[in-house]
């Protein structure tokens, strides 16, 4: 019976469509190829195939059919491939949170060079100080010295060898049958022309190695989830144009952790301040600031400097959480012990310790 579409999404075969579609949801954001720089190729072929599953499940004519007789009933003759895919919206309204305002890729559609994955790395320093950075990579570019045509006269011929019709006929006896079958053309690689001298710059391909180096708008709200895409900075290709670069962020959060929108760091506090007060300066994202601990301070305590964060989607700057780290010292001369004594009697046992004598 072939393929189980149930089981490919992982629903029941009486599932409706909003289970389907919530299966679905699911299954895009684990497999799109956005999402899997590492092993792209992988989970194309698994995104496909949900795809092919969502596909006929969501289409009621369709699935009936294919409940009937199976993936025979469903005319994908060939395979399924994704101009029969009719929920591109679907996948651009699922990863609505996924993807950056720049919107979805359009690799399934074919008909551009190849996209470019980079990672950047960056620290929470620069994004609180900066509004740009710049990337540097290596990308194909149209080879400026012919234009991308190939030829260092910039026109382009007739290919002989096919003349002109990009493909070869090849007829092949093999016992009593004879096959014909059509290649794309080794000479001119199926476009039908060559070059008419070749440039030297490319070899008469029409695409160089750029070293590139762009600046960018840190986004606001950046975070590591997102891939941001700038359309047609991936590489170049002569028949399909240029792809997208898309960017993931490696945040380094230094010695700070993330805490919701907020960041939070330790702050070693010494335990005569934290008891009687004390101001004290402390490194932030933007610079120094003074900064109040106040008498009575605990062990865990936490000091909140509002908007010295990093920025959130909405622009404003999330908060700073200094947790209180107390320090005791180790070692203390013999008059700061006898002063320690007289600060207990002074207590008076508050702190009602049994080995107190
Ligand atoms: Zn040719
Ligand atoms: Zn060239």
């Amino acid at each position: 019976m072939g393929k189980d579409y149930y089981a490919i999404l992982g629903v029941p075969r009486n599932a409706s469509k909003e289970e389907i579609k919530k299966a679905y949801r699911e299954l895009v954001k684990k497999y799109h190829p956005d999402l899997n720089p590492d092993n792209k190729k992988e989970a194309e072929e698994k995104f496909k195939e949900i795809s092919e599953a969502y596909e006929v499940l969501m289409d009621d004519e369709k699935r009936a059919k294919y409940d009937q007789y199976g993936e025979e009933g469903l005319n994908f003759q060939g395979g399924f491939d994704w101009s029969q895919f009719h929920h591109f919206n679907d996948i651009e309204d699922l990863l609505g949170d996924l993807f950056s305002q720049f919107g979805f890729g359009r690799n399934f559609r074919q008909g551009s060079g190849e996209d470019i994955y980079l990672e950047v790395p960056i620290d929470i320093k620069t994004i609180a100080n900066s509004q740009k950075i710049e990337l540097r990579y290596q990308r194909k570019d149209k080879c400026e010295a012919c234009n991308g045509t190939g030829s260092r006269t910039r026109k382009r011929i007739k290919c002989r060898k096919c003349n002109g019709t990009g493909y070869i006929r090849r007829t092949v006896n093999q016992g009593f049958f004879v096959f014909t079958n059509t290649q794309p053309c080794d000479n001119c690689g199926g476009s039908g022309t060559v070059p008419e001298e070749l440039c030297r710059s490319c070899g008469g391909t029409g695409v160089t190695n750029k070293n590139e180096r762009i600046e960018i708008n840190i986004p606001t709200g950046i975070n590591e989830d997102e891939i941001f895409v700038l359309r047609g900075k991936g590489n170049y290709d002569p028949n399909g144009g240029y792809g997208d670069l898309r960017l993931r962020f490696k945040i380094n959060y230094m010695e700070y952790r993330k805490r919701g929108d907020d960041l939070e760091k330790p702050i070693d506090v010494d335990f005569i301040d934290a008891i009687i007060g004390s101001k004290y300066k402390v490194s932030l994202l933007r610079g120094e600031k003074e900064i109040e601990i106040p008498p009575g301070t605990q062990p865990d305590d936490t000091i909140r400097l509002t908007g010295e964060g990093l920025p959130k989607r909405n622009g404003k700057n999330g908060d700073i959480i200094l947790k209180v780290k107390v320090k005791l010292p180790k070692k203390i001369n013999r008059k700061q012990r006898e002063l320690l004594e007289q600060f207990r009697k002074e207590e008076g046992g508050f702190f009602n310790n049994i080995f107190h004598h």
